[in-house]
């Protein structure tokens, strides 16, 4: 299989939400076609990804660095020894010349690129990805149902504490049966209101995660973690900055319930550093280190050598995103679960179809590859991307 031209567009984020940082209504989000010379049933087989959610399209670092490296490749060394793909050496050229360390946006930009990968692999062979994931990784995806929950619960101008209501009973009429807010954007009283009508709607605080998304500081990071404890929550999300990992620790030993980390950590040197010195507890806290956040699935599975070798568990790994193409990695490597984003972020979040498989659990499509053509709001933005990309010999030509 040779690569025969890359592309790759910006898409808007639809979706005026907000979190206690973050204002989402500019956000943008990169997707990558890698167009091979493979054939099915005649048609040249396109690997489609995108760099998951949250950290904006990265179309600079893909356009002057990871795609020319890619393209100006010998085909030969991107290959397997079976002939396929190989998205690991894919990856290593993208990141040809780059320093270690200082994991920020190229990390989402290379995590495009290597997901593509994989899709074009499992359209080559027919088969969906959490197949051809499973198989590398010398897995047997004995169910592909998915635990997953509701993410939403998110500041949207002018809502109130019925609206909250509204959205969660919303997600529970779809079958969800466990549900996640945003707090730390309101005074702590205003949150505690939120997280008791959420309760009520979800029905039991087990069923309740809330997400701070690494906004508040030491003081206020107890002071939620006191105030919290009562109300028994699924777990704790990111009470403050996602590299502090003393302050993870401190809010760890303050507070019984699990906590959870990790979406903000794009490589294995950091999980290694937050196993080590985060305080975490093994078969208790949760992570959620995301592979489209973060080079791609190869440096997905060495944060998983990571998790293992320091005694967790993978079972306790809750990818963030709540997109298609973690569904597909969840259900693969048998993690714990998923976060599903119904309704918010489009284009982008939820899955293919809004209905579950079964009550809390859904099922990767068996399409092949990742299912990103069965996502109806996806399909205008990937026809937009394969109608802008006339020249094989330019990457350039997919911009908008
Ligand atoms: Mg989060």
């Amino acid at each position: 299989v040779r690569i025969t031209r890359i592309s790759e567009r910006s898409v808007r984020l639809r979706a005026g939400v907000a979190n206690a940082v973050v204002n989402f209504s500019q956000h943008t989000v990169s997707l990558v076609a890698v167009h091979t010379d493979a054939l099915v049933d005649g048609r040249p087989v396109v690997g489609l990804a995108f760099d998951s959610i949250g950290r904006f399209a990265q179309g600079g670092i893909l356009r002057d660095r990871m795609i020319p490296r890619v393209l100006g490749a010998d085909p030969d060394d991107l290959v397997d020894a079976d002939g396929w793909l190989s998205p690991a050496k894919l990856l290593a050229r993208a990141m040809t010349d780059e320093k270690p360390g200082g994991h920020g946006d190229r990390a989402a930009a290379a995590a495009a690129l290597e997901l593509a990968a994989w899709d074009a692999v499992a359209k080559a062979r027919e088969e969906p990805a959490y197949r051809t994931i499973a198989r590398h990784f010398g897995r047997t995806a004995a169910s592909p149902d998915v635990p997953v929950y509701a993410a939403g619960g998110y500041y949207y101008p002018g809502a109130d504490d019925q609206e909250l209501r509204r959205e969660l009973r919303s997600y529970a009429e779809h079958g969800y049966r466990a549900f996640k807010i945003k707090i730390g954007g309101a005074a702590l009283a205003t949150d505690l209101r939120r997280i008791e009508t959420a309760i009520e709607a979800a029905g039991d605080g087990a069923a309740l995660s809330v997400d701070a998304n690494g906004r508040l500081d030491r003081d206020a990071a107890l002071a939620y973690a006191a105030a919290l404890a009562p109300y028994g929550l699924r777990w704790f999300e990111e009470p403050g900055d996602p590299l502090d990992f003393a302050l993870n620790q401190d809010v760890i030993g303050a507070f019984a319930g699990p906590v959870a980390t990790g979406e903000n950590l794009f490589s294995h040197a950091d999980v290694r550093n937050l196993l080590r010195h985060g305080g975490l507890r093994p078969r208790r806290d949760i992570l959620q280190m995301d592979a489209g956040l973060s080079y791609g699935i190869t440096e997905y599975a060495r944060m998983i050598d990571e998790v293992e070798a320091q005694g967790f568990d993978w079972a306790w790994m809750y990818p963030h995103g709540g997109h298609l193409l973690n569904l597909h990695i969840v259900a693969a490597l048998g993690l714990g679960g998923c976060e599903a984003y119904p309704g918010v972020f489009q284009p982008f979040g939820g899955f293919a179809t809004e209905e579950l498989a079964r009550p809390g659990f859904a099922r990767p499509g068996e399409s092949p590859g990742f299912g990103l053509e069965d996502k109806a709001a996806l399909r205008p933005e990937i026809a937009e991307l394969l109608a802008a990309t006339p020249d094989p010999s330019t990457s350039r030509a997919g911009r908008r």
